[in-house]
């Protein structure tokens, strides 16, 4: 028998011949690929392990009698509870295995769902890293009872456990008494918690503004006031009137921090801002959502355009987007009235240091009888240097509205002389200056 017939007969027969000439005919494809400059190999390569990768999952999740991918899409959608699984990255990886909750349908674009974390961290997920696990709302009373879709074993294990607000472990129900049960995730703490006296997340967290909050030329914390503070969209950095003040006082017209002409006409800068959306900017999805909501820079208003931007800003990490859509959830603009939903997005500004986010959870506190935990909001937003729940946090300190138990008397005075820093490092003379002047004459100067 000839060599050639000998190959031929087992690679007809024996697997592991046909497993090695596939290998080897994929090898020589490659070489030649990458040869004609076609593709590098490690391209093609994670294009075969991601085509691997995904038909195991597939028939995992067909084998647990879950929902496989086509049928699973349809069943993912806001509200669901999930569990992360399958990410490669080296980031990703570290999440496998995290529960959440999806909080944006599938982005036609982006073909991935915004998940929120316990925590209120937006990850934006693919369909097929994600299974539907049983019910675990971030609010609504009992609504941990609702049974969701049972199918694995995750499922049995998350209807019976609730994760704390505070250690954000993942305890069986009776770790909580029945009072703290009640309370949605973000604020309930377990009875190891409450006995310690371990402070919940969401208030720990949040405490100090960001990098992102510095003007980048002065370095100095932004003002809160929108009037103060100008978004270039040529570089998507915000800059105080300050600086702006001082760049044309020495006759320089254009952006003081890129150096990019200023548009000439208004009508030019929707499509600056959506060349940056097209480049992934968190602040310019923020930007052509504001644009679409107020109808600036001849776009014209439209609101669904505006939460469909504020959304992916929000899956992005931008807090002012997480902000935005939770005032929208609140008055029900643009989408359906959802108060938890409205709390949820102000939770996740707030823990980015989110002032206003912080003062309205103090707010929803307060609507709902709980001074004590208003109270401890409007301490951190006072802190942060915002005048209103400064004022408030004072006078219910003068009123002994309080009690020292959940609020202390050295939190109290804490935050009103942190309050007074706080003004104090937002404030330069040339801030000064262009804030006498008004926005108007500095743009006309
Ligand atoms: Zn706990
Ligand atoms: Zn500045
Ligand atoms: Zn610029």
């Amino acid at each position: 028998m000839s060599l050639l017939g000998y190959v031929f007969e087992k690679v007809r027969d024996d697997p592991f011949w046909q497993i090695g000439t596939m290998y080897t005919v994929m090898s020589v494809l490659i070489g030649v690929m990458y040869a004609l400059g076609l593709t590098h190999p490690y391209m093609v390569w994670d294009m075969v392990c991601d085509s691997i990768v995904q038909s195991i999952q597939n028939s995992n999740a067909q084998a647990d009698g879950d929902a496989g991918d086509s049928r699973g899409n349809s069943t993912l959608s806001v509200g669901r509870s999930v569990k992360i699984h399958g990410l490669r990255s080296e980031r990703g990886r570290a999440l496998n295995g995290k529960y959440g909750t999806i909080v944006t349908e599938l982005d036609g674009e982006t073909g991935r769902h915004g998940v929120m974390l316990k925590g209120g961290r937006i990850l934006a997920v693919k369909p097929g890293n994600l299974t539907l696990v049983a019910a675990r709302p971030f609010s609504g009373e009992g609504r941990d009872d609702v049974p969701g879709p049972a199918r694995s074993c995750d499922t049995v294990e998350a209807a019976r456990e609730k994760i704390c607000g505070a250690c954000e472990r993942e305890l069986p129900k009776d770790s909580f008494s029945e009072e703290q049960g009640r309370l949605r995730q973000s604020m309930r703490r377990c009875k190891d918690c409450l006995a310690g006296g371990t402070e919940l997340v969401l208030m720990k967290t949040g405490r100090t503004r960001s990098e992102e909050d510095e003007c980048p030329i002065c370095n100095l914390p932004l003002p809160f006031d929108d009037g103060e503070v100008m978004l270039k969209v040529c570089c998507m950095k915000k800059l105080c009137n300050g600086c702006i003040f001082a760049a044309r006082k020495q006759g320089m017209r254009n952006c003081p921090f890129c150096r990019a002409p200023v548009p000439d006409e208004e009508s030019k800068t929707l499509p600056i801002i959506q060349k940056r959306v097209d480049a992934g900017d968190p602040i310019a999805f923020y930007a052509l959502a504001d644009a679409y909501r107020y109808g600036l820079h001849g776009a014209a208003k439209n609101i669904a355009k505006a939460v469909k931007y504020y959304k992916r800003a929000a899956e992005l990490g931008e807090k002012d987007a997480h902000y935005n859509l939770g005032v929208l959830y609140e008055e029900g603009v643009g989408v359906k009235k959802d108060a938890a939903k409205a709390i949820q997005h102000w939770e996740a500004a707030a823990m980015c240091g989110h002032v206003s986010a912080r003062y309205n959870l103090g707010c929803v506190e307060k609507d709902g009888g709980s001074w004590d935990l208003a109270l401890q909001h409007w301490k951190i937003s006072a802190t942060l240097g915002d005048k209103g729940s400064m004022e408030i946090v004072r006078s219910m300190f003068m009123g002994g509205q309080w009690s020292a138990a959940t609020n202390s008397l050295e939190s109290i005075l804490k935050s009103l002389s942190e309050y007074q820093s706080a003004v104090k490092e937002m404030s330069s003379p040339d801030r000064h200056k262009a804030k006498a002047l008004g926005l108007d004459a500095i743009r006309w100067m």
